[in-house]
């Protein structure tokens, strides 16, 4: 066999490929393979490029559910507690201040706390007809008595004047001659002097309470002694039990003495305030025959008798 073929040769050959490939083209296209018969499909068990669309696959079926595992035993928290409500913001009216908190004093000396107001009790009503009665019994006892030797110079004992009503008491030294004369204290001049006192507070003449600490007048109109003023003691105390005054006005040296049992001077003592038994606000001032002697002191006088009435919470006029 040849190993070169003849230039005809090979233009003959290249002739008959292009011969082929004309063929090929026409019977099967430019592209593709050509279609098989339904015969030959068939014997390969291939679908009908007809049919294709049909024949897809099914899509993949879903993935079975995953089996899920038991829920560990987990203790459900309790419900939260539902969270207030925000006060809706004041759009109209006027804001409210926000309270400020006073700091903790965790340092310094600590403030004494505020006195709790003293509730104000009302005082009972005082049955003042039997208080009346007492006193009357009392009165007619001390007009028996002889206990000291001034029972044998009185005309007659000088318990009392005016009523229970004010709560307010004057308390004096002894019954002078007038007094003695007539039953009752301070009707001499002394006593009218008084009166005006009692009428420049506001008071009626027998509005207010009045006594002595002893209730016989001693002879000449001097000072009781301690002894005799001793002896009368239980009559005054039982006196003013009854009588249950929320404020006395001590007038003079003695009755001072006598209720506060101290030496010391009237002048000393003269607007300061006392207490009688620890329990009963004592004024002590000048007795008004000490007044009627040194009328200058009548504004000492009138000045004491002002602090009375502001302790009993009275309008205090300011004349005199
Ligand atoms: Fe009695 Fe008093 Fe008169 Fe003396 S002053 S006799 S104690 S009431």
């Amino acid at each position: 066999m040849s190993s070169a073929l003849e230039p005809t040769e090979e233009l003959l050959e290249l002739t008959r490929s292009l011969h082929a490939y004309a063929e090929w083209v026409q019977v099967v296209g430019s592209h593709g393979l050509p279609e098989a018969s339904a015969e030959d499909r068939a014997a390969r068990d291939e679908p009908s490029p007809h049919t294709l669309e049909a024949v897809e696959p099914p899509p993949p079926a879903p993935p079975p559910p995953r089996e899920q595992s038991a829920a560990p035993d987990i203790p459900k928290p309790p419900p939260r507690a539902a969270a207030p409500k925000e006060p809706a913001p004041k759009e109209f009216g006027p804001r409210e201040p926000t309270p400020k908190e006073p700091a903790p004093k965790e340092f310094g000396p600590r403030e004494p706390a505020p006195k709790e107001p003293a509730s104000a009790q009302p005082e009972p009503a005082r049955d003042t007809a039997a208080l009346r009665v007492r006193l009357n019994d009392l009165a007619a006892r001390v007009a028996q008595c002889a206990a000291c030797p001034l029972h044998s110079t009185r005309t007659q004992t000088v318990f009392e004047r005016g009523t229970l009503d004010t709560g307010l008491c004057f308390v004096g030294e002894a019954p002078g001659e007038d007094e003695d004369a007539q039953g009752k204290p301070f009707v001499g001049k002394a006593g009218q002097l008084l009166d005006r006192m009692i009428a420049a507070m506001g008071f009626e003449r027998e509005q207010v309470y009045i006594c002595n600490i002893v209730k016989c007048r001693p002879p000449n109109n001097r000072k009781p002694t301690p002894e005799e003023m001793a002896a009368c003691m239980p009559f005054l105390l039982e006196q003013l039990e009854i009588v249950g005054p929320q404020v006395m006005v001590a007038l003079g040296a003695t009755a001072v003495r006598g209720l506060l049992d101290t030496r010391a001077s009237i002048t000393r003592l003269r607007g300061t305030w006392k207490l009688f038994q620890g329990k009963i606000a004592v004024m002590p001032t000048f007795h008004p025959a000490y007044l009627l002697r040194s009328p200058h002191a009548k504004r000492e006088v009138w000045a004491d008798l002002q602090a009375v009435l502001r302790h009993m919470g009275r309008s205090v006029p300011q004349q005199k």
